[in-house]
């Protein structure tokens, strides 16, 4: 009872540890799930940056352009005020000519940038404004009028333009930088955050690794045991807890494949022999059952000791033994019983201060073509009968 009580014990124990085991596992592979989509984030987030940081440099750039043209233009037209030469007129043109191509690629740049492209649009006047008045005063001084044109550029006439043009782009770029600042600051935030995240994973896998060791240790264990439990079952299932000898029930099994075996093979002997302690009910009687009970165990020490290692010896009933003696004839079988016979008679059993004599009888049978188990064990009994009914102690050979 003890037994199956600790096979239930151990089952539920080592259950819940499988079911936690599992559940490691599947936390496992969740945080390894949220690491990966951690990690993919950072690296979205790292591109973007990226995109960003080369988008506000062409934008930059272009900025610069319009800039450099501006004021490129605004150096032609003012060298063709001072010198009245037309060379002057040339840069003049190439700076009006890249700064509308500057805008024009500055406008698709922050075109997805409503308050950026406000910024632009705005400038526009101003350009407008600008290249009206340096338009007009080089045409005053292509009329002769250079002094009039002069006067009118120290009066400062485009002075407003280009400040607002120069203010317009600063803010430009000061908005486009701030702009990558912030995604900057963004991706460098989730970086760190990705990495707190990894090395708290890191922490908490390890954690879950060593717990997982360490229970999949104890199940090991646990099931080690419940194994050896449930070999220790089945031995007793097949052992005399008296003798500790096999049982009838083995000594049958047993005895099935011995037959098999013999009857596979006709050149194989067998032989089986029965023996019954003799006037037993007397040694109980009159030295008590405990008496009685060491006196089995002895004639089942005795009997393992006299035979054959190839021998099985097995109790089959209350004072009543059996063996199977393979690749024996009847002479040898005769042989080894006799011998066992022998360990028993004059050599009594002592029992606290009692001294037991006692003798046993034995039934030998060997196997016939043809024996089942019913046979050849009827047989061996019909002989231990003639060994009993002969006088007891000796052994008889069935016919
Ligand atoms: P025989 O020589 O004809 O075999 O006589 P016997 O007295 O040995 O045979 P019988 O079958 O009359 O008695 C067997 C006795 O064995 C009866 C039973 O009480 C006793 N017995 C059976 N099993 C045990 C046991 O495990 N321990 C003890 N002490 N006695 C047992
Ligand atoms: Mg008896
Ligand atoms: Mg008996």
């Amino acid at each position: 009872m003890w037994l199956i009580n600790s096979v239930a014990r151990r089952s539920r124990g080592s259950g819940w540890r499988a079911y936690f085991l599992i559940a490691c596992v599947a936390l496992l592979a969740v945080l390894l799930g949220g690491a990966s989509w951690s990690a993919y984030r950072s690296s979205v987030e790292r591109n973007v940056a990226e995109a960003w940081q080369v988008h506000t440099l062409e934008v930059l750039l272009e900025t610069d352009r319009l800039r450099t043209s501006t004021l490129q233009q605004i150096r032609g037209e003012r060298g063709y005020l001072l010198t009245g030469d037309a060379n002057f007129l040339r840069p003049y043109e190439s700076g009006r000519q890249a700064s509308i191509e500057a805008r024009e690629k500055l406008a698709a740049l922050i075109a997805d940038n409503a308050e950026q492209t406000a910024r632009l649009r705005a400038m526009d006047d101003e350009f407008s404004r600008l290249g009206e008045v340096l338009e007009a005063m080089i045409e005053q001084q292509q009329d002769g009028r250079g002094a009039e044109a002069i006067a009118y550029v120290r009066r400062g006439a485009d002075r407003e333009a280009i400040e607002a043009i120069l203010s317009g782009l600063e803010q430009i770029e000061a908005t486009e930088r701030q702009l990558l600042a912030d995604r900057t600051e963004a991706a460098q935030q989730r970086a760190r955050e990705n990495e707190l995240y990894q090395y708290g994973l890191a922490l908490v896998g390890l954690s879950l690794l060593v717990l997982a060791m360490v229970t999949s240790f104890h199940v090991r264990r646990a099931l080690d045991a419940e194994a050896e439990i449930r070999r220790e079952l089945l031995r007793s299932a097949a052992t005399d807890p008296m003798t500790g000898l096999p049982n009838r029930r083995s000594f049958m099994e047993a005895l099935a494949r011995s037959l098999a075996r013999a009857d596979a093979d006709p050149s194989r002997d067998l032989c089986i022999a029965i023996f019954d302690i003799d006037h037993f009910k007397r040694i109980n009687d009159r030295f008590g059952h405990p008496a009685g009970d060491a006196v089995i165990c002895e004639v089942g020490a005795r009997a393992h000791d006299a035979l054959r290692k190839r021998d099985l010896v097995a109790r089959i009933g209350g004072e009543e033994f059996a063996i199977i003696l393979p690749k024996a004839n009847l002479d040898g079988a005769l042989a080894v019983c006799e011998r066992l016979r022998m360990t028993i008679d004059g050599q009594p059993v002592r029992h606290g201060d009692a001294i037991i004599p006692f003798t046993i009888s034995i039934g030998v049978a060997e196997f016939q073509r043809g024996d089942d188990m019913d046979h050849i064990m009827a047989r061996a009994d019909g002989a231990l009968y003639e060994a009993k009914t002969g006088g007891r102690n000796q052994v008889r050979i069935a016919a």
